[in-house]
């Protein structure tokens, strides 16, 4: 018959799908709509994984979080110009973080976008993602789908990672093409994330100085974390013997309990130190610029530090020996030179090691209060045994306090365990780290947020409780921004913008869609609570009552805010 005769076609849909899952992209993190809705339909047909949020932006940090996890990107589809804009917003994060992602849209007709004729959901989207993400490509035809979705991944992974945008008009989808051709244009992406060694003279002149220290440290930042060479560099610290730090989402790398663990000495360790190995950690904010009285002397210092972006050196302070590749191969190299050549620096270490038991000593009192209403440091005890007594577990944190000091207090033990507001200290990527953290992994998540952190992202316990994930969602509930204790200078009704419903039961938002929601106002019921959560994998909201007056104002960045002389509030 005709049909039997007929070549065998196929469809911009299915392309996309094939290109994805040979490159072993399995999971998708989506909001539906025009026009691409069919596309998921059948995403999910085809075995692989379709997670639906109720925002872009939510599905976007869920893709950013999963590539850093995976070191593959996590991919995020969403609908045209409002939609595209709430996921770019994730994908800006992510290139931010150097967290692989690719952002999929589906955009309007270029005939009606370039004559600006006023589609449905009309905007220039390739444009617009250009400046805020590392790459931006677009698909117009479906022969060109393969190598568009080859080119996505390798610019998204290769290098420095970060976000690469892929736009997908409309009429890309339902393109018709010979199916056996449609295979052949398909591309598996060899070699993604090629091996970089530096030169023999930069590691000697590295090893040179580091074998010239007298008080050396090395900082890890998540780059090391994400480069999962793990044991590459637990032996290199090892080997080596001198004190480590570890970047907020490094924490894990090594335990943060491991001896040679400078986290509870870091002003000492910063001021003191004469040569600082950065490995896959930034001079910026977060480490005051490499600057300041944080720093000690001026001068007083000198750097290594290990990068895959050659830029990177130099950016804040001279780096006196840049070592630019990929940490896995740095890290061997390094570990090959030190063998036999570095005496580690006993005395030193002895000095860090002192500190440290002096304000870990100094801590744990605070740790054990159980005082009602509760203080940031007697929940966070009761959270940082919840962990301790299950080191595999994953969490998420964001606030401001519970940041701030949940960072500090809670202890990691496993690589990649932690996952938290990153370079920009953002607010609002919460629940969709959380889903991912719980998709990708297959663990238990304990996401510890503050009341108005949460409120970015909260709406997606729905997606948390229909999808039946293991996630534990504990709430620093103190009324408000920073603190709850804020009132209206004028006396007008209007509460003052930094406060919000007092008692609020974010428990109940959990219990309308079928999960367990849990109200608790002392650090004994939270542990009571969390472990039972952890233990049974039922989607929980556990609402953690705050003395609303504990808190700082903006935790501990309250000196980014400006003021001024003549206003002082
Ligand atoms: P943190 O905030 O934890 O200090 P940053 O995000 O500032 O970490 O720094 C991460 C650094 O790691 C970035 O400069 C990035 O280029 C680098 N990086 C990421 N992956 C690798 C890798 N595989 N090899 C080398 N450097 C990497
Ligand atoms: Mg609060």
């Amino acid at each position: 018959s005709v049909v039997e005769d007929a070549p065998a076609l196929t469809d911009g849909f299915q392309l996309v799908i094939d290109a994805l899952k040979l490159n072993d992209i399995n999971n998708l993190y989506v909001v539906p709509g025009i026009p691409i809705s069919d596309l998921l339909r059948m995403a999910q047909a085809e075995g692989m994984r379709v997670v639906s949020f109720r925002h872009e932006q939510n599905a976007g940090n869920a893709a950013a979080i999963a590539g850093f996890m995976t070191k593959k990107p996590g991919v995020c589809m969403t609908v045209s110009a409002p939609g595209f804009l709430n996921g770019l917003t994730a994908l800006a994060n992510a290139t931010t973080n150097c967290f692989p992602m690719i952002l999929i849209s589906g955009s309007s007709e270029r005939e009606v976008v370039d004559l600006q004729q006023g589609d449905y959901e009309e905007m220039d989207q390739l444009a617009i993602a250009k400046p805020l993400c590392k790459a931006a490509f677009r698909i117009l035809h479906a022969q060109d789908i393969g190598i568009g979705v080859a080119r996505a991944i390798r610019a998204a992974v290769s290098g420095r990672p970060g976000g690469v945008y892929l736009d997908m008009p409309a009429k890309l989808f339902s393109q018709v093409m010979d199916a056996a051709e449609g295979a052949k244009s398909l591309v598996k992406v060899v070699d993604p994330t090629p091996a970089q060694y530096p030169s023999a003279e930069a590691v000697n002149r590295a090893l040179d100085l580091l074998k010239g220290a007298k008080r050396p440290l090395v900082i890890f930042g998540k780059g090391a974390a994400y480069a999962q060479a793990d044991e590459t560099i637990r032996s290199f610290v090892e080997k080596s013997g001198i004190p480590f730090l570890q970047m907020s989402m490094a924490k894990g790398l090594l335990p943060d309990t491991h001896p040679q663990s400078a986290g509870a000495a870091r002003s000492l360790v910063l001021q003191e130190a004469d040569v600082v190995m950065l490995v896959g950690a930034r001079l910026n904010w977060l480490l005051s610029h490499g600057k300041g009285k944080t720093w000690g002397k001026p001068g007083s210092k000198k750097f290594i530090q290990v990068d895959i972006e050659p830029r990177e050196m130099d950016s804040n302070v001279e780096i006196h020996a840049p070592l630019v590749g990929d940490i896995a191969s740095v890290m061997e190299v390094m570990l090959k030179g030190i063998d036999g050549g570095l005496t580690p620096p006993t005395d030193w270490m002895a000095t860090v090691a002192a500190k440290r038991e002096q304000n870990v000593a100094k801590m744990a009192p605070k740790l054990m209060s159980n005082a009602s209403p509760m203080n940031f440091h007697g929940a966070l005890g009761a959270l940082r045994r919840i962990i301790k007594e299950r080191p595999d577990a994953l969490l998420v944190n964001e606030g401001a306090n519970t940041l701030d000091l949940a960072r500090g207090i809670i202890d990691m033990y496993e690589p990649r365990k932690r996952l938290d507001v990153g370079t920009w200290g953002v607010m609002g990527v919460g629940m969709g780290y959380a889903v991912a953290a719980a998709v990708e992994s297959g663990k238990p998540v304990l996401a510890v947020e503050g009341d108005s952190a949460f409120g970015f992202s909260g709406m997606e316990v729905e997606t948390i409780c229909r999808y039946n994930l293991p996630v534990c969602i504990v709430i620093f509930n103190n009324n408000g921004i920073y603190r709850g204790t804020d009132v209206n200078p004028t006396g007008g009704n209007d509460p003052s913008p930094m406060v919000f419903v007092p008692g609020s039961r974010y428990d109940k938002m959990m219990e309308a869609f079928g999960g367990v929601g849990v109200h608790v106002t002392n650090p004994d019921e939270l542990y009571r609570a969390v472990n039972e959560a952890m233990d049974s994998g039922r989607p929980t909201l556990v609402n953690a009552v705050i003395d609303p007056a504990a808190g700082t104002e903006s935790g501990n960045i309250g000196s980014l805010n400006p003021t001024s002389s003549v206003r002082k509030m």
